[in-house]
């Protein structure tokens, strides 16, 4: 296309390529209003589950081989189509670019279907997001959940964390450093006497690091010694359970002969949960017969570190096709241990916690050798890893060029941002 067109002046020849943009960019835009629409059918009738996908973005992005941010755009678009006609409709004729539309499902509230519209046919995605930021916004949610952080501040010498919690883990929190400061207290006077100065308020602000005990002993624990203390023995205890980085204290009482198995203290577990909860051992068990305990432990089925790093090496994510998650991992048993399987290699695979618990409930199925995996939904089809798309055996949709936004720039001066309607006067 490009050698005909060289023998032009550079602006021509710009204005030749722009020509082809806009014809190309007003067919992309309506084949995404078509995926949209696909998508968006999807969603209302609910279709998305029997794939084994773990939502409808995550199935746009196995199925179109997009990445998970357009997928969630394509997502956020259909799960919001009705609110929107106006705009989607744009979509579909090539007027707005997917990216358009998606910043205004996103964040635009309910109604201003008509004014974003408008907007969005001279406007920027970067400009629509300030349109949007300046629209006042009502209260999305009345009672908020008081919102938990950690922030860090990292600085010439020191890094500062801030860590809000709402009250109830606060306590937890306050607890667990009492009690770890106490402990160390309690080792610092058994090896040093119990001679300390002003150490019993217990307040320990970061001051009470004394220095007129020479260099000798160590000094006296305080509030900062308990928190590293609390990280210390959660980083301990994390190394001595991987590769059980799941749940960490699940406590199953299994009847041998019967093959039955309950919560420690709770209720008799269904065959799918017990099964979904032995399968990685992850939990500590205790065998009976006759409910007589007779042995616990993991013995027989660990995976060893070893184990688990060669697993991790091979599969590298959840074996499911499409799924791609690479955290929180579960080491499954194709055949299960209750079943004489091994805990070897060719009889293990990782899968994420979703899909674990959705193959123990039969909502997928998946049948090695770990190195022929057949993954099936509920029917028994195969699910294919990759994406859908071939050569098209249709003529792109015929729609008209799009230029594309003005691109001017913005006066938000002038600018009036969407105002919602107010609520009908109540008359009372
Ligand atoms: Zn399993
Ligand atoms: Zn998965």
């Amino acid at each position: 296309m490009s050698s005909t067109a060289t023998s032009l002046a550079p602006k021509e020849h710009v204005g030749v390529l722009f020509e082809q943009l806009a014809e190309l960019t007003g067919q992309r835009n309506a084949i995404d209003g078509r995926i949209v629409d696909i998508v968006a059918q999807m969603e209302h009738d609910d279709l998305a589950g029997m794939t084994g996908a773990r939502s409808i973005a995550a199935l746009v992005a196995w199925k179109t081989a997009v990445s998970p941010h357009n997928a969630q755009t394509i997502a956020t678009i259909a799960h919001r189509i009705a609110e929107f006609p106006r705009c989607t409709e744009l979509l579909r004729e090539g007027h707005l670019s997917l990216d358009q539309v998606g910043v205004i499902a996103e964040r635009a509230a309910a109604g201003s279907d008509e004014h974003y519209a408008e907007l969005a046919a001279v406007a920027t995605v970067t400009q629509l997001r300030t349109a949007i930021a300046l629209a006042p916004r009502p209260d999305p949610d009345p009672t908020p959940e008081p919102e938990r952080s950690i922030s860090k501040t990292v600085g010439e010498k020191y890094t500062t964390w801030r860590i809000r919690l709402p009250r109830l883990e606060a306590a937890r929190f306050d607890a667990a450093l009492a009690s770890q400061r106490d402990a160390q207290i309690t080792a610092w006077r058994h090896d040093h006497g119990d001679d300390h100065p002003g150490d019993g308020d217990g307040d320990g602000d970061a001051s009470d690091h004394d220095e007129g005990d020479s260099g000798r002993t160590p000094p006296f624990p305080n509030t900062v010694d308990a928190f590293m203390g609390l990280v210390d023995a959660g980083w301990d205890a994390e190394a001595a359970r991987r590769p059980h980085g799941q749940h960490t204290t699940v406590v199953v009482h299994l009847d041998v002969a019967q093959s039955l198995a309950s919560l420690h203290l709770g209720p008799l577990l269904s065959e799918h949960d017990r099964k979904y909860l032995l399968c990685d051992a992850t939990c500590e068990v205790w065998f009976e017969r006759h409910g007589q305990v007779i042995g616990s432990g993991r013995a027989t089925r660990t995976i060893s570190r070893r184990l688990r790093r060669a697993l991790e090496h091979r599969d590298r994510c959840c074996a499911v096709p499409g799924c791609g998650a690479t955290r929180g991992l579960h080491a499954h048993h194709l055949r299960h241990w209750e079943d004489g399987g091994p805990t070897e290699l060719d009889n293990l695979i990782l899968l994420c916690p979703y899909h674990h618990r959705q193959h123990h409930r039969g909502a997928i199925t998946i049948t090695g050798p770990a190195d022929h995996l057949v993954v099936t939904d509920a029917d028994g089809i195969p699910l294919d890893p990759g994406s859908l798309a071939r050569a098209p055996t249709q003529p792109p949709p015929a729609v008209t060029p799009c230029p594309g936004p003005t691109g001017e720039r913005a006066d938000w001066w002038w600018y009036q941002p969407f105002e919602p309607n107010p609520p009908p006067p109540s008359d009372d």
